[in-house]
């Protein structure tokens, strides 16, 4: 198995009180080092202007690429843009434009992303909630336009709900967007009446909600759309923040619900889309829960 991360997303400098810091991805790698030393680690390359204009808009390619501020400037209260921004914002994206190369081609199966900024809040053109390009959107857009699949899911597990992946695709049956997360939490989006054109579908959970109604969520509704879409490839926006530990939301998971879940994903994954796939870090605020959530997730991968 394959996994991308690069220097750059650690310099990415969201300063010193900042929730989404670069100790999370040097918990998140070092945690994958350690536990699975035959991981494959590469280098990831740069998104193309063109990969990120499929599905972003051109404000906000100007916007993360060519401010170039002298110092840390805040695009929301949220979200830092820093001279090292747009590098790791390249990077990042380019990370999962380069994993959905890899599966589709047979050159791996599966992948996982080890990058910062996240990117499931970034909506075509405004930078938000930590993330400044939407990573899973650029690399679906990759595998529908670059490699003509018909069909691509986004399965996403971070407790917060991903609006930037949901309003990007959210006329574009191609696309599958599935989610569960915390309602009510940031950003306030995600309810299940949000359906798209029918590929849209949202669980909302309750704060305090627990591993039972997570899993149910999966098992009775998220899971069986997924195998009815039968994508051709899965992404997963791999944000670790429903773990008990987290301090930015209340859903009260451990580690065995997230090795649960991605087991449930690759199955799926095995029956329609030849095993493919792409695994993003999203969010995670709790270093501890971060390093076992991450190989949790991992180990059901391989
Ligand atoms: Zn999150």
């Amino acid at each position: 198995m394959r996994a991308y991360t690069h220097p750059a997303c650690l310099a990415h400098d969201t300063g010193p009180l900042h929730a989404e810091r670069p100790d999370r991805l040097i918990a998140v790698t070092a945690a994958l080092r350690d536990a699975f030393p035959a991981l494959e680690w590469r280098d990831a390359p740069r998104a193309s202007r063109g990969q990120l204009l499929r599905v972003h808009a051109e404000s906000l390619l100007a916007t993360v690429l060519e401010t170039q501020p002298a110092a840390r400037v805040m695009l929301d209260p949220d979200t830092v843009l820093s001279p090292a921004s747009a590098e790791a914002a390249l990077r990042a994206a380019g990370a999962a434009v380069a994993a959905v190369d890899d599966v589709v081609r047979g050159d791996a199966r599966r992948v996982f992303c080890a990058v910062r900024p996240p990117g499931h809040h970034a909506t075509s053109d405004t930078a938000m909630g930590f993330c400044l390009f939407n990573n899973l959107a650029v690399a679906a857009a990759q595998a529908l336009s670059k490699h003509g699949l018909e069909r691509v899911a986004i399965a996403d597990f971070d407790v917060h709900h991903g609006n930037g992946s949901q309003a990007i695709f959210e006329a574009e049956p191609r696309v599958q967007f599935l989610s569960s997360h915390q309602l009510p939490l940031y950003p306030d989006t995600g309810r299940a009446s949000e359906r798209g054109v029918g590929n849209i579908l949202n669980v909302p959970l309750s704060p305090g909600a627990g591993s039972t109604a997570f899993r149910a969520a999966w098992h009775e509704h998220l899971l069986p759309a997924l195998e009815a879409f039968r994508p051709q490839l899965l992404l997963v926006s791999a944000g670790f923040d429903a773990h008990w530990r987290d301090p930015l939301a209340q859903l009260q998971l451990d580690a065995d619900d997230y090795a649960w879940l991605t087991g449930e994903l690759v199955a799926i994954a095995d029956r329609h889309a030849q095993g493919r796939v792409v695994s993003s870090l999203e969010g995670g605020y709790d270093l501890q829960a971060l390093r076992e959530c991450s190989v949790a997730h991992v180990r059901a991968l391989l």
